[in-house]
């Protein structure tokens, strides 16, 4: 008899594995297909995110960053230490740790909640039945749900002549698990992969170099932090070369030799390691029979509406692998939303109020609109910034770099960005975030208290200076 479910929900990152709790909690009965496996060989929940991006990534970016630290910044604090060494198959064990304590995590949610785990592939059929393939295993078994959450995330995405071997030339599952640091590192694409796992090899004593082929650092970011950054990183020493295009890359004796085009013509550049971060593209593949019924629209991402349903009747589809930023965050917040919505509650989510992080040191963090979108949309807006190196806690961290810059609409106030680079960044936007979902104006940032000394004073300053009446700074 096939087994029935209120919910099955594909893919177990952190879009499906949320969406799969929260229907639970809401009382359906629920089961989540996941065909990811571990380093042990066992079932390992929590997609790219917890096994092959943020956290590991995140783990040996503060791994990375204690070791650099202590080599070129704790002697101004009158700590000096010598024979500094790093051990990176202990850096990498850590780092494996940390996954692994997160991912045994969420199947202790999924039993907690009483969500059924399935370790294996699973592939839509018409009339919500999905086909189940357990892991190492060809038999087959057909599951029925009421409504069906496709999450399959993503892939890295390839380009023509650079073919992945994860040994020299890698992907981002490669670049976390290095065995020696390379002594040249050349990265395809200075965007947030590219800069995050780049620090990381740097710090630990690689010669970095990234290949970027827009002729705009950032372009994303508001240029005045873009700017910041590129200085910023520069002075660290990663070598950043934009409008360069990579055309080829080929592996021989133990090097990789990149054909690129720049501004001089094409050249060749040899590296030990290549990581390839070029951008992630929606993964599809196997996911869904001739007759499923699900589109998929021209960028190979499912077709979903604003609720997540797709174009067959009791199908919806979150995170990476729909329109929208490819975000942990917003993919977990769509599940969210679309288990809700078949609970029968009222749900949505704000794209515009989804807050974009990078970790790199400085970090950076922003919500909400650039000043160039502004200008594009003829939007009426004034401006404020406040730099760290004039917090007291900047200062005293002996961590001042960067600046907060708030962007407020000229007529109402209301807060409309908000793009921090500097110390904390991640968790400062946090504030901005909220401030933004509550319509919020740059006034009532500057009219609430914040405790004194922290970096959230660079926040309440920049607010503060959209009025030009700022206290630390000139106006
Ligand atoms: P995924 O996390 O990709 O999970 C999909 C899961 O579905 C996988 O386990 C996959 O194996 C499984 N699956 C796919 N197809 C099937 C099938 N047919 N049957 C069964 N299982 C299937 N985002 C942030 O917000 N913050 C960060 O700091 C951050 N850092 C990152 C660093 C790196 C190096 C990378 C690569 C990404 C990072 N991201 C970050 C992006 C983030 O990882 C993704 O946005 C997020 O994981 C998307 O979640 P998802 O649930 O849509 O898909
Ligand atoms: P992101 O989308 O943030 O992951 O960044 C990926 C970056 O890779 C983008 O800035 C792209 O411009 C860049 N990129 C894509 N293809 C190439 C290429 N062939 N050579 C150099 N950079 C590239």
């Amino acid at each position: 008899m096939t087994e029935k479910f209120d919910v099955i929900v594909i893919g177990g990152g952190p879009g499906g594995y949320v969406a799969a709790i929260r229907a639970a909690q809401l009382g359906l009965s629920t089961a989540c297909i996941d065909m990811n496996t571990g380093k042990d060989g066992k079932a390992a929940l929590g997609g790219t995110c917890l096994n092959v991006g943020c956290i590991p990534s995140k783990a040996l970016l503060d791994s990375s960053k204690h070791y650099h630290h202590l080599q070129h910044e704790y002697a101004a604090h009158g700590i000096n230490a010598s024979d500094v060494s790093m051990d990176i198959n202990t850096m990498i064990a850590r780092k494996d740790g940390v996954v692994s304590k997160l991912t045994g995590g969420v199947s202790q949610l999924f039993k907690a909640n009483k969500v059924k785990q399935f370790h294996g592939r699973g592939r839509l059929l018409s009339n919500r039945q999905v086909e189940f393939t357990p892991h190492a295993s060809d038999e087959q078994i057909v599951l029925e749900a009421e409504n069906i959450i496709l999450a399959p995330g993503s892939v890295p995405i390839t380009i023509p002549n650079v073919e992945y071997d994860n040994k020299y030339i890698l992907d981002n599952a490669g670049a976390l698990d290095l065995s020696e640091v390379p002594a040249r590192l050349g990265v395809i694409g200075a965007g947030v992969i590219g800069l995050e796992l780049g620090s990381v090899w740097q710090r630990l004593g690689s010669e970095v170099i990234l290949l970027e082929a827009l002729p705009t650092f950032l372009a994303t970011a508001d240029q005045d932090i873009s700017k910041q950054a590129g200085r910023l990183f520069k002075q660290q020493g990663l070598d950043i070369r934009l409008d360069t295009l990579v055309k080829s890359a080929s592996v021989s004796d133990g090097e990789v030799t990149v054909t690129l085009e720049d501004k001089n013509g094409e050249s060749e550049i040899s590296f030990d390691r290549l990581l390839v971060a070029v951008g992630r593209k929606p993964y599809t593949e196997g996911l869904l029979s001739d007759d499923s019924g699900v589109e998929l629209n021209e960028h190979g991402q499912i077709n979903v509406n604003e609720q997540s349903q797709t174009t067959a009747a009791g199908v919806w589809a979150v995170g990476d692998c729909v329109r929208g930023p490819m975000l942990a965050h917003k993919a977990s917040e769509e599940g969210v939303a679309v288990a809700e919505l078949i609970a029968g509650k009222a749900a949505h989510i704000h794209f515009d109020t989804v807050p974009w992080v990078i970790y790199t040191d400085p970090e950076i963090a922003w919500v909400g609109k650039t000043e160039q979108q502004l200008k594009e949309e003829g939007i009426a807006y004034r401006s404020g910034s406040f730099p760290f190196a004039a917090t007291g806690r900047g200062l005293a961290m002996g961590n001042a770099a960067g600046l907060v810059k708030m962007l407020a609409d000229e007529d109402s106030d209301e807060v409309l960005g908000v793009h921090i680079i500097g110390p904390g960044a991640s968790e400062l936007i946090a504030e901005c975030v909220v401030t933004m979902e509550f319509h919020g104006a740059a006034e009532d940032l500057a009219r609430i208290v914040h405790a004194h000394p922290t970096l959230s004073e660079a926040v309440h300053e920049a607010a503060l200076h959209v009025d030009k009446r700022a206290i630390h700074r000139g106006n």
